[in-house]
């Protein structure tokens, strides 16, 4: 056989397929650069390398791929194993079959080294993450696929190595995109190299029974096939053993011999419609008892890969258990070739369809277009598009152990996923060898090793980059248990900004927060500060225990709101540090974001804040108001544009005064003696007080405008009162009185 004739197998199934013959001629001009740059490689086999590029090809070709496909089928090994450079397949078949071979290339690299059953799942979604286009996936199955083919000439102990990834990666692989041909051809031939004696023994048996298997389903043909014509049903019937691996596999999990198998043989009838499908079940049922709990509708409900049939098991000719399978040749299709064939028949009823290479082929290029167009996507698109794991990230421990993180997920990420105790002793890592900073977002692949040292502690500037829950929360615990001096500052600061410096003393000395620790179940008073501190009770759950003062605490009389007993917290900054922006001054309800500071732990801010913009993304931290009403209340400023009118400023505080607000300062002063501009300074437990407040103060008639400023000391000439700090905690010190 002369090397020329290689390609032609393959121009005569092209031809076959309708393809133009531009196209062909680019696929051939693949496999002839290909052959030149292998020329000289040989394979263990010691048959030509050119060989195994080409049945690849031959392998996609039954698939019906997309020419750009097939042409890096041809080149799919050259990257790694000729001097070609990437440029020059840029340059001569463009960059779209560049990235499928770079692709395939970079996926060779993966090796799956986990003995452990639960790592492949994380290791197929790595390969999937990692494909970015669907064909990679299609082009990596073929390779394997032939591979294994050939795998006879490998040593013994690469063969197990071999057969085992295979069928713990490739195989489900191909079943998740539904291409029931080559999954079960990997599930046979990873069966024959793993156990080697229950193949053998397997398809010896299933050959011996050929003969019966014919004639049980002969027998059925001719019991049926008169009243499917009666019903004008257009059916093909066939019958044939399911593939080994299923038969080994069903004889392990329900450990019988082969002979106690009742379903070995699938009988298929392919009709022509859905509702024929219903109408040859049925006769199929009136003429052979079915076996109870066996049916199974998967034309009503299809499996994720899109496979339809109806499956029952009857009792058939002479009392032989048999399954059938009933399906259109739609769905046969389907479960052949899975979403190649899917995408074919969907365009065969469009417009489109006077040019069927065009259709056969576009599917693929079509998918990667739909991805951006959700609405017309389908779900099928759904199942098999590669964004599903875009928002992780899969990286690897030293020992080959595949760990899924979340997107921009870091080494102390999965430091923490491995044990907290990993985490917390984190000192650096190495990212594929290389000192990474703890920061670095990891990326798919990546193979990670933490260092630690005994003598490290978790610092609170991770939690500026963690990304899982998992690591904030160990972090922050160990900050709990760690930082009691602190905590206990804080929370005594807390309460004295409560209840006033002198109350909070006169407590103390009289016991009463012994007490009320006792009746918390905390050891001492100091205790319950610190769990106040470090944010596990709140202060209303303390002041509500407390037995009434003989004299009233100062209250701040131009407090008109009744005061609500709940205490609002911000979710995110549990036991941390934290104060509130001066210069935004956020108020519960509305978006807020943390800022970590060097010396004044967090720092709230409006999310809208115009500060944040020279804030570095890394210092921000994702928080919000946790739900419930409050008792605090929080200042803001408003500024009123009015028409120049006496009266109106009485108004206008009435306003505020009816939604329960008080006014911390009023500035007037005037523009062009035309518009007045009155700012307001005050005081409000959340957003939707803050509506109402700016609602009411527009319906004043000659009211133009109210707004919400930031209260930078620009707005106003006059000296005000400054804006009380009214977070919980102190800046740095806790306040003296
Ligand atoms: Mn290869």
């Amino acid at each position: 056989m002369t090397e020329k004739s290689l390609f032609e197998d393959i121009k005569q199934s092209l031809q076959a397929q309708n393809w133009e013959d531009e196209d062909i001629k680019q696929v051939e001009k693949a496999f002839l650069f290909a052959e030149k740059l292998h020329e000289g490689q040989y394979r263990i086999s010691e048959e030509p390398y050119i060989i195994h590029p080409v049945e690849v090809a031959k392998i996609l070709v039954n698939l019906k791929v997309d020419s750009h496909t097939l042409i890096a089928a041809f080149l799919h090994d050259i990257l790694e194993d000729t001097d070609t450079k990437p440029e020059e397949i840029k340059e001569l078949f463009g960059d779209d079959v560049l990235n499928l071979v770079q692709g395939v290339t970079k996926l060779g690299k993966l090796q799956f080294k986990s003995n452990e059953e639960r790592q492949a799942e994380n290791f197929r979604r790595l390969f999937i993450a990692m494909a970015n286009d669907i064909r990679v996936i299609f082009l990596k199955l073929a390779d394997r696929l032939h591979n294994m083919r050939t795998l006879n000439f490998m040593a013994a102990n690469k063969q197990q190595k071999i057969a085992r990834e295979t069928l713990d990666i490739f195989a489900p692989l191909a079943n998740r995109l539904g291409i029931g041909k080559v999954k079960a051809e990997l599930e046979d031939l990873s069966l024959r190299y793993l156990e080697p004696d229950k193949y053998f023994e397997i398809a010896q048996l299933v050959s011996q029974t050929k003969a019966e298997r014919e004639m049980t389903v002969n027998l059925l043909i001719e019991k049926i096939s008169q009243d499917v014509q009666k019903n004008g049903i257009n059916a093909q019937i066939t019958g044939r053993a399911k593939h080994y691996y299923s038969i080994y596999s069903k004889m392990k999990r329900l450990n019988i011999a082969f002979h106690d198998l009742y379903d070995i043989t699938a009988v298929r009838v392919i009709v022509d419609s859905e509702k024929e499908c219903y109408e040859v079940l049925g006769l199929i049922h009136s003429q052979f008892k079915p076996i109870p709990g066996r049916f199974k509708d998967y034309i009503a409900m299809p499996k994720g890969n899109m496979y339809q049939s109806l499956h029952t098991s009857v009792i058939g000719p002479r009392s032989k258990p048999l399954e059938v399978q009933i399906r259109t040749w739609e769905m046969h299709e389907i479960a052949e070739y899975g979403v190649a064939a899917h995408w074919r028949y969907k365009e065969k009823g469009s417009q489109k369809a006077n040019n069927p290479a065009d259709v056969q082929f576009s599917w693929m290029r079509k998918m990667v277009e739909y991805e951006q167009d959700i609405t017309n996507a389908e779900d099928y698109v759904n199942s098999v598009k590669l964004d599903l794991f875009s928002d992780q990230v899969f990286a690897f421990t030293p020992n080959g152990d595949v760990l899924d993180l979340p997107i921009n997920a870091t080494p102390v990420d999965f430091a923490y996923r491995i044990h907290s105790d990993v985490g917390h002793r984190t000192v650096g890592a190495l990212v594929n060898g290389r000192i990474a900073q703890l920061y670095t977002k990891l990326n798919n692949g990546d193979i990670v090793e933490i260092l630690t040292s005994k003598t490290q502690a978790p610092r609170l500037d991770w939690l500026n980059f963690v990304v899982t829950k998992q690591a904030s929360s160990k972090i922050k615990q160990w900050f709990k248990k760690n930082n009691r001096e602190d905590h206990i500052e804080v929370g005594k600061a807390n309460l004295e900004h409560e209840l006033t410096k002198a109350v909070f003393d006169e407590y103390l000395k009289s016991g009463e927060f012994d007490k009320i620790a006792k009746v918390m179940n905390y050891q001492t008073a100091e205790d319950l500060f610190a769990a106040l501190g470090y944010g596990e009770t709140t202060l209303n759950k303390i002041v509500n225990k407390l037995k009434k003062p003989e004299k009233k605490p100062l209250e701040q009389n131009f407090h008109v709101h009744s005061r609500k007993k709940s205490e609002k917290d911000i979710i995110g900054l549990e036991g941390l540090l934290y104060s509130f922006a001066r210069c935004c001054s956020p108020i519960p309800g509305e978006p807020i974001v943390g800022v970590v500071t060097r010396s004044k732990g967090v720092s709230v801010h409006r999310i809208d804040c115009k500060t944040l913009e020279n804030v570095p993304p890394e210092r921000l931290m994702d928080i919000s108001w946790a739900g419930g009403t409050t008792s605090k209340t929080y200042s803001t400023t408003i500024r009123v544009e009015t028409a120049e009118k006496m009266g109106l400023l009485k108004d206008i505080i009435a306003a505020v005064s009816d939604n329960n607000t008080n006014i911390n300062y009023a500035n007037v002063k005037s523009k062009n003696n035309k518009i007045g501009i009155i700012e307001l300074g005050i005081e409000l437990n959340n957003i939707e007080t803050l509506k109402k407040v700016i609602t009411s103060i527009q319906s004043i008639p000659d009211v133009y405008s109210v707004k919400r400023i930031q209260t930078s000391a620009s707005h106003s000439s006059q000296p005000r009162k400054p804006q009380q700090q009214k977070g919980r905690y102190p800046k740095s010190k806790p306040r003296k009185n």
